[in-house]
């Protein structure tokens, strides 16, 4: 097993893995606040399903978490620790960011999910023979 790291890429910068369209709200939804969080379903470029079947979200939930458990709140932690802001304020932010940064990173972590689905399994891609169905 070899990671693509180009596919990965492409994922994470809002490119379908496989043709390389732009994938960002150019299918299902418009506005800034819908992209934030709506992950079109297939690509507009190439059909293929970026939401695909039932349990495929998890991988999106593992990455969103990350960020925010292991990208944020340590953040907080640290301004507490350097006393840039208290300990009551610390709690505040910390409680804050568990409840706005997932939303906020949904699409993102998606894309970061996807990206990594395929840069590990790059036969799982439509032009590698899967149909797009799925
Ligand atoms: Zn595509």
């Amino acid at each position: 097993m070899q990671f693509r790291s180009d596919i990965f890429w492409k994922s994470a910068c809002g490119r379908c893995p496989d043709c390389s369209a732009k994938v960002r709200g150019s299918a299902d939804c418009t506005g800034w606040l819908a992209r934030l969080w709506d992950t079109p379903a297939h690509c507009s470029g190439c059909g293929m399903a970026l939401r695909r079947k039932e349990g495929f979200f998890l991988g999106a939930i593992v990455w969103n978490y990350g960020l925010t458990a292991f990208g944020v709140l340590p953040l907080v932690l640290l301004a507490q620790r350097l006393e840039w802001i208290g300990s009551v304020w610390a709690i505040r932010l910390a409680v804050g960011a568990i409840f706005l940064v997932p939303p906020l990173i949904h699409a993102f972590s998606w894309r970061l999910w996807i990206g990594t689905y395929y840069a590990f399994l790059p036969d799982q891609l439509p032009s590698g023979g899967r149909r797009l169905d799925d």
